[in-house]
């Protein structure tokens, strides 16, 4: 069994600090909820977790299996373990989906003898269209399809961990379905069960993606915890029941949020 664990996170973006300590632990096989409004910092999450350039990590830690993720390169935690599924997934004119992955599990020390294969048999499980498989990774696809592809190579890496950046956006109802049936069943598999961190905004994609717990970001900090049913009082009264409305609006919004920055 595998263990992530963030640990008083404090992480700062253009001067500015987005999270404000967090502290999160997910094992082999669980699946967590990040739901918060636009703007809490759940893009932020994702970005510091992965190492991607420009955000700060300015006091706590993330490690997998007591290993220092902060002092890894961005592939070097992906080798070690920890899958992204970007909220708005980058197209790579040029690469080849059988190149890519072929690269990856090689560099993983695994078998890519058949991968021809087994790319075709994950597609055919979460209804992605064979002749996507030859495209270059992403490029032309719907919003759905590159939600599909991505969750194709998660299925073929099977890291320890994914992160999950609001896997529902841009999705069409069966793509969603198809997704987070995927997710849940390679967070129940008996040989190397997924942990899954969703982050999200609605709680519809926690219909099949069946959360353990669930955690409530608003303003970079965890201000609430607990299980499924915590969706129910979100989709019922929203996020005003766990925002202090006294306050300033959340930093940022809609419009400014990361988000738009893999907006094309
Ligand atoms: P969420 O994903 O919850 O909507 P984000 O993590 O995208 O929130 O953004 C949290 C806050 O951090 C917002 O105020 C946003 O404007 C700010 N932010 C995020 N990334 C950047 C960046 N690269 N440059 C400037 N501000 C950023
Ligand atoms: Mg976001």
């Amino acid at each position: 069994m595998s263990v992530l664990e963030i640990s008083g996170l404090h992480a700062e973006v253009a001067g500015t600090e987005i999270l404000r300590g967090i502290d999160l632990t997910i094992a082999s096989g669980e699946v967590h909820a990040v739901m918060g409004p636009n703007g809490a910092g759940k893009s932020t999450l994702s970005a510091v977790i992965m190492g991607r350039s420009g955000y700060t990590v300015t006091s706590g830690s993330i490690t997998l299996d007591g290993v220092d993720l902060l002092a890894l390169s961005t592939w070097e935690r992906a080798v070690a373990g920890v899958h992204l599924i970007m909220q708005y997934p980058t197209e790579v004119p040029g690469v080849s989906l059988l190149d890519a992955l072929g690269e990856a599990l090689q560099y993983r020390g695994r078998d890519a003898s058949d991968l021809a294969d087994r790319l075709k048999a994950e597609a055919d499980r979460i209804g992605f269209e064979h002749r996507f498989l030859d495209r270059p990774l992403n490029v032309d696809l719907s919003g759905g399809e590159k939600k599909r592809n991505e969750t194709l190579q998660l299925a073929v890496l099977q890291p320890q961990f994914a992160i999950l950046d609001e896997l529902d956006s841009g999705l069409d109802i069966d793509a969603l379905r198809d997704c987070s049936r995927r997710v849940e069943e390679l967070s129940n598999d008996a040989k190397r069960p997924l942990g899954v961190l969703a982050i999200t905004h609605y709680s519809r994609l926690l219909n099949e993606l069946r959360p353990d717990h669930i955690h409530i970001l608003v303003k970079g900090q965890i201000v609430n915890s607990g299980g499924p049913e915590l969706a129910a009082v979100l989709e019922r009264d929203g996020y005003a029941a766990f925002t202090d409305e006294d306050d300033e609006p959340a930093a940022g919004s809609a419009t400014s949020s990361l988000d738009d920055l893999f907006r094309i």
